[in-house]
Parts: C-alpha cells; sequence; structure tokens
C-alpha cells in the first residue's frame, strides 16, 4: 500500500546536509536557476532583458547589457531578500527550514538552527512569507479539491475563578459554542488541490479569509478558485452543502 507522500523517499530529495556541502558559487547558481531557470541567461529586473549580462565578480552583479538600461542587479534584485546582508547559503538553509516544518516554525527556533539573531531570523521569516504572498498561483484549481475551515480567534477567554469544592476549574464548564461570535473570529478557509496519484497530496493551495464558515463565503471563494466540472471533498456542515 502507498504510504503518505511525506513518508516516501521523493519528500527527501534535498535536505539541510546538502546546503551544507554546497559551495558558495554552488548556492549562487542554484538561486539563479531557481530564478530564471537557467544559471547562463538572466532577465534584467529593469528592463526585462533576457541576454547573458555581464557579469562582474567583484560584486558579485550583473550589469544589464542594453546600453539605454545598463543597471546593476543580483540574483536577488527586485525580490523579498534583495540587499540581503546574510550570506545566500543561509536564506536557503531558512527556506528549507520553513519550508519542511510543515507546522510553522518560530523566529527563535530558526534564530538557534542558523545561529543568527533573532531579529534577523524573524525578518527572515517575513520575508519568506512576503516572497510566498507575491508569487500565489490565483489561477482555478480543478481536478479533485478539498476545501475546509478553520476558526481562528474563537471565544473570549473567560477569567479563571477560585478553585471550587469539586476542585474543578469554571472555566472548564463553559460550553464549547458558549461565545461564537468574538469580534475578532475570522475563518480561514482552505481550498486544496489533490495530485491525481492516489496518496501523493496536495498539489496547490489557496486561501481565503471570512467572517463566518457559510455558504456565501464558500460560494464566492469556490466560483472564483474552482473550476467547473472539479470534484469537491469537504465535510458534513450545512454551509458545505
Ligand atoms: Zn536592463
Amino acid at each position: 500500500m502507498a504510504g503518505h507522500f511525506l513518508l516516501s523517499k521523493e519528500a527527501r530529495d534535498f535536505g539541510l546536509h546538502q546546503v551544507e556541502e554546497l559551495s558558495t558559487a554552488a548556492v549562487h547558481d542554484f538561486f539563479a536557476l531557481q530564478r530564471w531557470g537557467d544559471t547562463g541567461t538572466q532577465a534584467c529586473p529593469g528592463c526585462g532583458t533576457i541576454d547573458k549580462h555581464y557579469w562582474i565578480t567583484s560584486r558579485k552583479q550583473w550589469r544589464c547589457r542594453s546600453i539605454a538600461c545598463a543597471r546593476m542587479f543580483s540574483v536577488t534584485s527586485g525580490t523579498a531578500f534583495a540587499d540581503h546582508k546574510l550570506p545566500l547559503k543561509t536564506i536557503l538553509k531558512a527556506i528549507l527550514i520553513f519550508a519542511t516544518n510543515v507546522k510553522g516554525i518560530s523566529a527563535l527556533a530558526l534564530s538557534r538552527q542558523l545561529r543568527v539573531a533573532y531579529q534577523t531570523a524573524f525578518v527572515l521569516l517575513h520575508k519568506i512569507r512576503e516572497s510566498i504572498t507575491c508569487n500565489i498561483d490565483h489561477s482555478q484549481l480543478e481536478g479533485t479539491v478539498h476545501i475546509d475551515g478553520a476558526h481562528v480567534s474563537g471565544r473570549l477567554r473567560k477569567p479563571r475563578v477560585k478553585q471550587l469544592a469539586t476542585k474543578t476549574q469554571a472555566r472548564d464548564k463553559i460550553p464549547a459554542d458558549a461565545n461564537p461570535k468574538h469580534p475578532n473570529r475570522r475563518i480561514v478557509i482552505v481550498l486544496r488541490e489533490l495530485y491525481p496519484e492516489k496518496g501523493r497530496g496536495g498539489k496547490r493551495t489557496i486561501t481565503g479569509i471570512a467572517i463566518t464558515e457559510d455558504w456565501p463565503a464558500i460560494e464566492k471563494l469556490s466560483k472564483k478558485y474552482v473550476a467547473e466540472g472539479t470534484i469537491i471533498h469537504t465535510d458534513e456542515l450545512g454551509a458545505y452543502c
């Protein structure tokens, strides 16, 4: 039986030890390859000219071949990591750690792993999030799509009272739906397209934020982000029916 994709060999194809072994030049080439799909030619972020631009070794930058532009640019120019002071290898490690910690990682934990200051790790995490946000593919999902909502900031926290005679805390007795309309409550609705191969998991995810998990909110998101003829899987909540 096929196991979960994250347990498979393919999910472990690139690890921290491999990044550690890469030379500075190899890391630079890796970023160039990811950005332009090629290590030989670059697209100038100023004028968009795709060419083999002049490489200036001392500055680790290219100069645009277009005489009218002649802009100097690096592999990170025009991205969230532009004007970085950290080595590219540290940035690559941060991206890898961020991507493999599926439940998220705190800036403090990242700072310890990368041996950088807390503020540095904090800014790095925000830059990674910014680059994800700026590059989300908003084209419609198709095939098989799972939709579900997560309630964030649900109920007002009731003040803890002194122990009762039974030694049970009074707050524990408040029913789960006692205060369903916290003013800050938001529903993060996730629409996730699956790979057609069984067991491979999610291919692409689009998220939306709603005030309530009801049909108008879900209909709006599904009409915008899900192609017609898609098979949708949800839970038994009435809003999805
Ligand atoms: Zn240019």
